[in-house]
């Protein structure tokens, strides 16, 4: 496969999201690079298994053949039941532009990103190909087999989601790599989307959102307005009840109101929160600052009634959706990966737009949760849902013991969450950090070199595993700058120095600012106090009531039956156990070993009467291991919530 010469990384990289908000602008690919930690292991992996996995997997799939036959028909039929599988390949482009704009760590990433190339060179000459002359593309209503017209069901079609990924991985190959030939089919296609649901088009809008964040990167992208108008009309006009609510009711689609009137995050959740952070972005672009106080009302709702401790959504597995408010049952969470990148996307948004420390708190909880668990500890395996408790006899969509794959698969027949997780893995430094003239904020922490117009800075820490976080100037603009550190809330009793001198006034905000005239070699510790914690649950979370779970820092614990001599079920969580436990600083998951009482039950009956308790028999050893890690080993049960008595 050829290489072509305009590959070459451009000096200035725009992130994933390029916009000015409260708080400053996020900073460009190429001013964040991670140099250590768990975040950077992350991007390794993703690089030499994830990236090269997900290629081998999707061109066995029939992803890339689903281009190819549209001018060569012995390549077969449609491959696949669905008709949005061309978004997998651009998950992929997307993931895949930000590899091949980092220099290669060694011989061995080199290989891994000339293979990535070929997928990439030869995705974007058949995608150029494939597209019609009026613009459109779609593979599945593009086929000569395909059961109805382009545009024809505008509820299931996934026409204009298919866009907005499209227009993802193109702004993305433009920003990192110059490459500007995915932009021109995007913006061709996204053209066509304007001229017929535009202003003075159709007044319809796609069952799945997506194309909203992806028409305002767009527009951000190429300067042109016309995105972001057409993303706030999508934004406006969802509500009016104009798809054909089929197989599931108009809540599922966010279409019963309109999204202003919305008292609360419903339905589908992958489909809500790609919805939300697109009008998120519209009202950061358009200083809707209605808009944008009606969806920091939702997010904090989301936060507080309709998230699981892991930051997951969705709870009910019929239809993806989220549950009324408290309906959390850990056993039957859905929570499904893309809806904790869609989370994080979000968050992301209404961080730029508000400043909000509480929020990033809550999108770290999601990386470190909710997305992390996701993928296998090895890189090549996935979780679709993503239960807090596993019973002896789950059954678990992403397929526990099925067709022989222990816990998470290689991939799915609907795989949206591998090639979603290879894109966002790739695009983690572009949310680490914003700045502005005459400050840099540091917003999620991981070891990195971070350089900004006022300050350029070292950060080193061993977060999540340890608390400690130095920040070492390495740069300062003349006079005075401000250094803003998160100090989240989980850190209680946190302190911080500069060169050894501590600072006095700790923030009630959440952001620890700090202004001076800093100077090369200026050092600041900011120490966030990690206990093993425990909380319980709200009494309205009736799923949940009655138990207790285990943190430290910004990870969820958990307990896996091989860790416990007495079934999990049976285990007691008391507050006094939990300064008990101590932190195994010898293993590579810091895993938490104590001993817990037992109680196993008194007898079968499964409503016992009121006041009738199960008594402690004897007390176990256990060791308690992280959430995201869970289900790397043998299979068996797993809870995150403990009983308490
Ligand atoms: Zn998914």
């Amino acid at each position: 496969m050829a290489i072509t010469p305009n590959l070459a990384p451009v000096p200035t990289r725009a992130p994933a999201v390029a916009t000015a908000g409260r708080a400053g602008t996020p900073l460009g690919t190429d001013r964040v690079r991670l140099t250590g930690g768990l975040l950077h292991d992350w991007q390794r992996r993703n690089r030499v298994v994830t990236v090269p996995h997900v290629v081998r997997e999707v061109r066995q799939a029939g992803n890339l053949d689903n281009f190819r036959r549209l001018h060569d028909p012995a390549v077969g039929d449609y491959r696949g039941r669905y008709p949005f599988l061309d978004t997998d390949v651009y998950k992929t482009l997307e993931g895949i532009a930000y590899e091949l704009g980092r220099e290669p760590a060694d011989e061995g990433e080199a290989a891994e990103l000339e293979t990535a190339r070929d997928f990439f060179e030869e995705s974007v000459a058949l995608i150029e190909r494939a597209q019609r002359a009026d613009g459109y593309l779609g593979t599945f209503y593009q086929s000569p087999q395909s059961p109805k017209e382009p545009w024809q069901d505008l509820s299931w079609g996934h026409e204009m989601y298919n866009l907005g990924h499209l227009a993802q991985a193109a702004v993305a190959a433009s920003r990192q790599l110059g490459d500007r030939r995915l932009l021109d089919v995007a913006a061709r296609f996204a053209d066509l989307v304007v001229e017929r649901y535009g202003p003075d088009g159709e007044p319809a809008y796609c069952g799945h959102p997506e194309v909203e964040m992806a028409l305002v990167e767009l527009a951000r992208e190429t300067g042109d307005r016309r995105y972001l108008e057409q993303a706030r009309l999508f934004v406006e006009r969802r509500g009016a009840g104009t798809l054909e609510h089929t197989i599931f009711a108009a809540d599922y689609f966010q279409d019963a109101v309109p999204l202003r009137e919305l008292g609360s995050v419903t339905g589908h959740a992958v489909r809500m929160v790609y919805l939300a952070a697109g009008a998120t972005d519209v009202a950061l672009e358009t200083d809707d600052d209605a808009l944008l106080a009606h969806l920091e009302h939702l997010w904090d709702d989301m936060v507080a009634r309709k998230s699981y401790l892991t930051g997951g959504i969705g709870s009910r597995h019929s239809d993806e959706a989220f549950g009324d408010r408290f309906e959390l049952p850990a056993e039957r969470a859905y929570a499904e990966t893309c809806a904790a990148i869609g989370t994080a996307q979000w968050g992301w948004r209404l961080f730029l737009a508000t400043g909000r420390a509480d929020v990033l708190d809550h999108v770290e909880r999601v990386l470190h949760n909710a997305y992390a668990v996701g993928l296998s500890e090895d890189g090549a395996a996935f979780f679709y849902d993503n239960p807090l408790q596993r019973r002896p006899d789950h059954e678990q969509r992403s397929g526990a013991e099925k067709d022989g794959e222990l816990l998470r698969r290689a991939w799915f027949g609907c795989p949206c969450c591998p090639p979603n997780v290879v894109r966002w893995t790739s695009e983690l430094q572009d949310h680490l950090a914003v700045a502005d003239d005459d400050s840099l904020t540091l917003a999620l922490y991981a070891s990195a070199a971070i350089d900004s117009p006022a300050l350029d800075v070292d950060v080193t820490t061993d977060l999540p595993w340890d608390g400690r976080v130095t920040v070492r100037v390495r740069r300062a603009a003349d006079g005075p700058t401000t250094l803003a550190l998160r100090v989240p809330a989980w850190a209680d009793g946190a302190t911080a120095a500069v060169d050894g001198e501590p600072v006095s006034e700790l923030p009630a905000d959440g952001w620890l600012r700090l202004t001076r005239t800093w100077a090369p070699g200026a050092t600041v510790v900011l120490d966030l106090p990690m206990p093993v914690r425990a909380v319980t649950a709200h009494p309205h979370l009736d799923a949940a009531r009655g138990s207790a779970a285990v943190l430290r820092g910004p990870l969820v614990y958990c307990v896996e039956q091989q860790d416990s001599p007495a079934p999990v079920d049976d285990l007691l969580l008391a507050a006094e156990d939990v300064p008990r436990l101590v932190v195994d600083e010898d293993h590579p998951w810091r895993v938490l070993r104590g001993d817990l009482a037992v109680a196993p039950p008194s007898g079968d009956d499964p409503y016992p009467p009121l006041g009738a308790t199960a008594p402690t028999t004897h007390r176990a050893p256990v060791a308690l291991v992280p959430y995201a890690l869970w289900g790397n080993r043998e299979v068996g049960a797993m809870r995150v919530f403990l009983r308490t008595s």
